[in-house]
């Protein structure tokens, strides 16, 4: 795709919420287009994820992607780390529903292959590439494509004498983080490069914010945020919420990945689910659940389980209670559009907290998906 037929990250999948003025307004930056995903400048804040899979295995690989495309996930990146990946990877773009962003450490052959075979970015940290006539062949063959280099500090995996003078005391992780960053960047400018966007990820929380806020002031290039490292799916998701979540309220991301040791498809619920609660993102649905007391009457952790994966394939604004006891349910979800309770056998379903239907408690969750569709085709019919 040329550069002039790209567009803002598509419309259908991704909202500008027109609440946004609750947050605190985005940081002004320049905008990267990876295929037609637009990332920053006020673009929509776009989901990324990355395979787990052998890049050199193509169908495995093209299958995570499909896998992630149907969760959601609007970026995809893929290690690239020997040629046999970098020759898999044009199949790969070829097949793949989503920009393909080909992550590289030092080798520059990989880089130039990875851009002959379409990717849509790069991330590959240019003062690790070698002499500067390598850094310049894979920057001059990006300016020409107009492929974006993504700049990814890693706490890590700083450059030496950073991490010394971080050992020493001399220095804060997070300003030697915005060193190495700063050190990536002006190589790229020397070269008149400026398709550049920048990450600095920390598996540390504090470190990540404190490195993304400092860095915020010194250039005007978009931000990947996460953290890194951060964990299996609980502990990761509740670093990635806490570390996203206060960069978000300080309006600096412009693309999002969540990092799990899990699933990939996971990284991107939780990644969405965090723009939802931050109300980064309409057009989905909510799904409340009570947190159950003593009062339970029904299994109301497996059926939110359940409602959470009947909604996976709606895109729709819709608000979903379900609660655990129906003599508070209704009336503790009447914002709910649908709501489901039960107990003693029975179920009932609810709309704006007014009971609209009762049925076995086995049928419960075939007559919520009547009720959705029906919810749904009063919606077309507006
Ligand atoms: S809906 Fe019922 S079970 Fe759930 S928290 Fe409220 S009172 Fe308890």
């Amino acid at each position: 795709m040329r550069i002039e037929e790209r567009t803002a990250a598509s419309p259908d999948t991704i909202h500008l919420n027109p609440q946004l003025k609750r947050m605190p307004p985005r940081r002004p930056t320049r905008q990267v287009f990876l295929g037609p995903v637009a990332i920053g400048n006020g673009a929509p804040i776009s989901v990324q994820s990355m395979t787990k899979t052998s890049t050199a295995d193509v169908d495995a690989t093209t299958k995570q992607i499909e896998t992630l495309h149907a969760a959601g996930c609007e970026i995809v990146r893929v290690a690239v780390p020997d040629q046999r990946s970098a020759f898999a990877l044009a199949e790969i773009v070829r097949r793949s529903p989503l920009p393909v962003v080909a992550d590289i450490h030092f080798d520059h052959r990989l880089a130039l292959q990875a851009l002959d075979s379409g990717v849509a970015g790069l991330r590959i940290n240019p003062g690790n590439i070698g002499s500067r006539d390598k850094v310049e062949a894979v920057v001059r063959d990006a300016a020409q494509r107009g492929v974006p280099i993504r700049i990814g500090v890693n706490a890590g995996s700083l450059e030496k004498p950073l991490s010394e003078r971080v050992e020493r005391g001399e220095t804060t992780r997070a300003e030697a983080m915005v060193e190495s960053a700063l050190g990536h960047i002006r190589i790229l400018e020397a070269l008149d490069f400026r398709d550049i966007k920048v990450s600095l990820k920390a598996s540390d929380v504090i470190a990540t914010v404190e490195a993304y806020r400092l860095l915020a002031g010194r250039c005007d290039y978009p931000f990947h945020v996460g953290v890194t490292e951060a964990g299996t799916i609980t502990t990761g998701t509740i670093k990635s919420a806490a570390g996203i979540g206060i960069l978000l309220m300080d309006g600096l991301c412009d693309t999002i990945r969540v990092s799990l040791s899990g699933p990939p498809e996971e990284e991107v619920r939780v990644a969405r689910r965090l723009l939802q609660a931050m109300d980064e993102r309409q057009g989905e649905p909510v799904v409340i659940a009570c947190p159950t007391c003593g009062r339970i009457t029904i299994d109301a952790a497996s059926l939110a389980l359940e409602v959470e994966r009947i909604l996976e394939s709606v895109h729709e604004p819709i608000r979903v209670a379900v609660m655990g006891c129906e003599v508070n349910g209704p009336g503790e979800a009447r914002e709910a559009d649908i709501g489901i309770c039960g107990g003693g056998g029975r179920g009932i379903l609810f709309r704006k907290g007014e009971i609209v239907r009762r049925c076995a408690e086995s049928e419960i969750l075939a007559a919520f998906r009547e009720e959705l569709d029906a919810l749904l085709a009063e919606r077309d019919k507006e």
